[in-house]
């Protein structure tokens, strides 16, 4: 039981860092709850709707409480909103027009946007840059941090839009809190006022008291099927900002001239209130599980992004393990050592919207969810693991006990 005595030795050195997460996620647990009494939730509120879904107060209710919570004007909250990207992807294609600048702050944006995009590979049709879109790049400094002075010399007065990626994707720089993108957003405010500001926060929501509204940004984006859905969203994504971009927003996803007035809830809402409800709880189980499996492979020498004790803005966790083998067989653990799915052999594969070959390990309740435990990565060196999730911390103690087996205490 070698491997179980490291956790309980960790545990005690993580006591401190688990009690920061802990405060945290009390925080957001109260502003979610004061929210859903603000605006009154019902059982009505969860009934299913159909057809067009004119006057859908399950749905209205729910955006108003999303704007509530990122303290925004409007939200958009929809399970047809298929992913993460699908609402970046309808922010970037409702609010840009031909001729305008969109510049990224955060270097090379997370990969199935770098598609929607065009810079990819082989930009697929339709993507920003076929329709005439200017696309530029601040890049980060050589340690792979944001460089401000960079970013005051990239935006100019024709800057239409920036970019602000607050996770890593998969990238080895620092994910980024809501006080850093405030000095991100500052810096942009001063070159350009006009600038829209939009933060893609995937994976961010919930893992600080504040969010990036709070900092200036005007509009942000996320899925349903990462922090936000609190594990029990089966779909969807969501947009929160200004009232007019929020509009603009809406009326790419379903039509000018229809705007938010449509869009049934069809079954799937009341995960949506009990998934949001839950989320900051669910956020805290993956924050403890990341920091506990970081400080156990950088016991063994492994280096981690972050450090156990570093600054997170967001739940994933990098280990990085040097060769293929070793990112199939760490995500291999987490896949046999899962919910659904078992007894799956995982490889590498092409994946829509992704330029190298994927492994995922997701045997997760929710097809491809992320705040369940999983654990993913492109097939590309450094040969990082991304490994971000799990809806209880018990989960991820028990996959951490079999990781060490497998990586630390076998011959
Ligand atoms: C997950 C993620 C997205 C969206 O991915 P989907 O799989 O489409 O939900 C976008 N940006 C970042 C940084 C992400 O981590």
């Amino acid at each position: 039981m070698q491997a179980l005595k490291m956790i309980v030795d960790a545990e005690k050195i993580l006591q401190e860092r688990f009690k920061e997460f802990e405060a945290v996620a009390y925080s957001n647990q109260i502003k979610v709850l004061e929210s859903f009494r603000k605006y009154r939730v019902r059982e009505n509120c969860f009934a299913p709707t159909s057809g067009y879904g004119y006057g859908d107060m399950g749905r209205d209710t729910l955006e108003e409480i999303y704007a509530d919570i990122f303290r925004s004007e409007d939200a958009l909250v929809r399970g047809q909103i298929v992913s993460g990207t699908h609402a970046i992807a309808a922010c970037l294609f409702g609010l840009l027009r031909p001729g305008d600048e969109l510049l990224s702050l955060t270097g090379t944006p997370y990969d199935t946007l770098a598609n929607i995009i065009g810079i990819g590979a082989s930009p697929p049709n339709g993507c920003l840059i076929e329709r005439g879109i200017d696309y530029r790049e601040a890049s980060l400094t050589k340690n792979g941090q944001v460089d401000l002075e960079q970013i005051a010399s990239a935006v100019t007065s024709s800057t239409k839009m920036v970019l602000i990626q607050r996770s890593r994707g998969y990238s080895l720089r620092q994910s980024l809190n809501v006080e850093q993108i405030k000095n991100i957003i500052d810096t942009v405010k001063q070159v350009n006022q006009q600038a829209i500001v939009m933060v893609d926060n995937c994976y961010g929501e919930f893992t600080g008291t504040s969010e990036p509204i709070e900092a200036g940004a005007d509009i942000i984006a996320g899925s349903l099927i990462k922090n936000p859905g609190g594990g029990l969203a089966l779909s969807g994504g969501y947009a929160a900002g200004k009232k007019e971009l929020i509009e603009a927003v809406a009326s790419h996803i379903t039509a000018p001239g229809l705007g938010k007035e449509l869009g049934s809830s069809l079954a799937s809402i009341r995960g949506f209130y009990q998934g949001l409800f839950m989320a900051p709880h669910t956020v805290l189980q993956a924050l403890k599980g990341s920091a506990l499996i970081s400080y156990l492979f950088e016991q063994y020498n492994y280096e981690v992004y972050p450090r156990w004790n570093e600054n997170r803005g967001d739940i994933v966790q990098i280990i990085k393990l040097n060769s293929p083998e070793n990112v199939l067989k760490f995500c291999q653990v987490i896949q046999e050592f899962s919910p659904v799915d078992s007894d799956v052999l995982l490889e590498y594969a092409d994946m829509p919207g992704y330029t190298d070959q994927i492994v995922m390990a997701a045997g997760t309740f929710v097809q491809g969810s992320s705040i369940e435990l999983s654990c993913d990565a492109p097939l590309r060196a450094p040969y990082c693991v991304f490994l971000q999730g799990g809806l209880t911390y018990e989960h991820v103690r028990y996959v951490a006990k079999h990781l060490l087996e497998k990586f630390i205490f076998a011959e």
